[in-house]
């Protein structure tokens, strides 16, 4: 679905709910949350028009369910223990939301998002932040376990490179004046060609060989054909006892292309996140960096995915809410 279809066809609650349903019960038999049976009966609630302001805190949905089984007879709505479950926003709200975060190839702010939905912006970075942490690959995915970038190491030819980001952009080139760039925020690329892309925030500074180690065992598979580099040294030393036979590196003072040993995938990769995170965000703090590397990443992996939204609202069904202190703490 893209933007157009989910602001015409999610736009009232029960358009929402049956959505919902679909994506959490994908063969169509809701099931009690609690024990698992599939004999639940369905209750309308009306919505009283005066409902005060606790009420709608509580997220008094329309649509609830009661479990038949007569040892158990559960009441349950189709969003609870979603990230959708204890919130006063409305569904469609969320789901415009979703629609804008995925397809924006650059990112999107809060400060965009506000000014599209018309909520205030501390609603817009609450939002945002909750749809990012669905899309941080491999968490919390109940549809489709294993599909998340945590499960597939990367293998066949692996390129890998550093960067950073924050403050002004400098090229890697001027890397020259090292007091400039201990404030950046350092980045470690790992991208299988042909396939997926790993981006980690590794600390501010220069990349340390022991940063680079445990990303190495991590997410790279032993039996990888070959791992490309720069001549960049913390290579060496981090590949150490680790796949040192298949590391390959070319000179960048010298060359760029050898063969087709190179690091190109890798570096415009990272240039099409710099160009991302510098033209939508202004600024991007090192605490909330891996968020936005991972919504990147996301979206990478899955260019040619042909539902982004519905695999995305999937994620977001399987993810377990989180509370508003627990990000700004
Ligand atoms: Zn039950």
């Amino acid at each position: 679905m893209n933007l157009i279809d989910v602001s015409t066809n999610l736009q009232t609650e029960d358009q929402c709910l049956d959505f919902i349903e679909k994506v959490r019960w994908a063969d169509g038999k809701i099931r009690c949350v609690r024990c698992g049976n599939d004999k639940v009966s369905r209750i309308t609630r009306t919505v009283n028009p005066k409902i005060t302001r606790t009420e709608k805190k509580q997220n008094k949905r329309t649509r609830l369910y009661a479990c038949l089984e007569s040892t158990c007879k559960h009441r349950f709505t189709p969003t609870v223990g979603t990230l959708f479950h204890d919130s006063h926003l409305p569904l469609n709200k969320w789901f415009a939301a979703v629609a804008l975060i995925v397809h924006a190839k650059k990112g999107m702010s809060a400060k965009q998002v506000q000014r599209h939905l018309g909520v205030n912006y501390r609603t817009a970075w609450y939002m945002g932040h909750r749809i990012r942490k669905a899309m941080a690959s491999g968490e919390g995915i109940l549809s489709n376990p294993g599909s998340g970038g945590h499960g597939a190491k990367l293998s066949g030819t692996v390129e890998i490179d550093e960067t950073y980001v924050g403050g002004t952009t400098i090229r890697k080139k001027e890397r020259g004046n090292q007091k400039s760039y201990q404030r950046k925020a350092a980045v470690v690329g790992m991208i299988e060609r042909g396939g997926e892309l790993r981006l980690r925030h590794v600390g501010a500074g220069n990349t340390t060989a022991a940063q680079v180690r445990p990303l190495l065992h991590e997410l790279v598979d032993r039996s990888v054909d070959r791992v490309m580099t720069d001549e960049s040294t913390i290579y060496p030393f981090a590949f150490d006892g680790f796949c040192a036979s298949k590391h390959e590196t070319i000179a960048h003072k010298y060359e760029y292309v050898r063969g087709d040993v190179h690091t190109n995938t890798i570096e415009s990769a990272f240039s099409l996140f710099k160009r991302g995170v510098f033209g939508s965000f202004h600024r991007v703090s090192h605490k909330h960096l891996q968020r936005y590397l991972y919504e990147f990443e996301y979206r990478f992996n899955r260019r040619t995915t042909p539902d982004l939204f519905g695999e995305t609202v999937a994620n977001l069904v399987g993810t377990k809410p989180m509370e508003y202190r627990q990000l700004v703490s």
